[in-house]
């Protein structure tokens, strides 16, 4: 049995994973460039020399994201809500129905069917808010890395009250928000509460009743998982290693 690599080249960030047989044996994100397909297939290398193999025991290179055709070594291309539904799909044991996925610079709401087909899409892809950019905003102006959102706004009291997700509007009220003396928790607190609120107005009328997941990179943020949770009066789940389902599941839909 050989390998297969998985390869999704989003807006924000480029995934490439290595599978054997339907389970993830390495996996690694960074920050998308120009010259993402040179980017991706040094990043294959590196994984294919940590997991001590050659290069000729990947049968198949799937790739997936939004420069899926820049890859001149794909043996497939699919799309990402294909990718994504099959990554859920295998990583719930069959049990997503809903899936939210958070990404750089959009967020889909995905139905599916118990087999796993795509029933149902909604996508915020006009505005930046509640996506990983909108959140790396934040960052810049309260000056903590994204990765410490979860924790300094668990640790935080009462959440500040944000009213906007606009990310130029976002960025006054954080501003006045600092200078009126607010903690950075309290901030960040409030800002996943307003996102949350954002995140779920987009699942509109479409009744969630089965279970949540969650992927995407920022879906690694406790604090925003929390906040969704909360609004939703329900647990939601997130897949392990969220921001990679993409990429597994199309590394995957050339295993069956
Ligand atoms: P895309 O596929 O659209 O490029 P990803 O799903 O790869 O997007 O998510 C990229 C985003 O995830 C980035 O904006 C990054 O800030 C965010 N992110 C990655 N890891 C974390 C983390 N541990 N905590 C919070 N945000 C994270």
């Amino acid at each position: 049995m050989g390998y297969n690599a998985g390869i999704d080249l989003g807006s924000t960030a480029v995934k490439v994973v290595i599978v054997e047989n339907k389970e993830m044996i390495w996996r690694q994100a960074r920050p998308t460039v120009p010259g993402q397909e040179a980017l991706a297939m040094g990043m294959l290398e590196e994984g294919l020399k940590e997991t001590r193999k050659k290069r000729s025991e990947i049968e198949k290179i799937a790739v997936t994201g939004y420069g899926k055709n820049l890859v001149k070594e794909a043996h497939t291309v699919i799309d990402e809500l294909s990718a994504n539904a099959k990554g859920a799909f295998l990583l719930s044991g069959g049990k997503a129905r809903t899936v939210i996925n958070i990404g750089g610079q959009d967020i889909k709401v995905m139905r599916f069917s118990p087999e796993g087909k795509l029933t149902d899409f909604k996508m915020n892809d006009k505005c930046a808010a509640g996506t990983g950019r909108f959140f790396e905003m934040a960052a810049r102006i309260l000056d903590v890395p994204v990765q410490d959102f979860g924790s300094l706004s668990e640790e935080a009291g009462e959440p500040a009250n944000i009213n906007s997700t606009c990310v130029v509007f976002a960025e006054s009220e954080i501003v006045s928000l600092m200078a009126g003396g607010a903690e950075t928790g309290q901030i960040i607190k409030g800002l996943h509460e307003s996102v949350a609120r954002r995140i779920l107005s987009l699942t509109g009328s479409t009744s969630l009743e089965d279970d949540i997941y969650l992927d995407g990179g920022p879906a690694n943020n406790s604090g925003l998982v929390s906040a969704i949770e909360d609004e939703l009066f329900r647990e939601v789940f997130v897949f392990p290693y969220c921001q990679f389902t993409v990429a597994y599941g199309a590394a995957c839909s050339v295993l069956i």
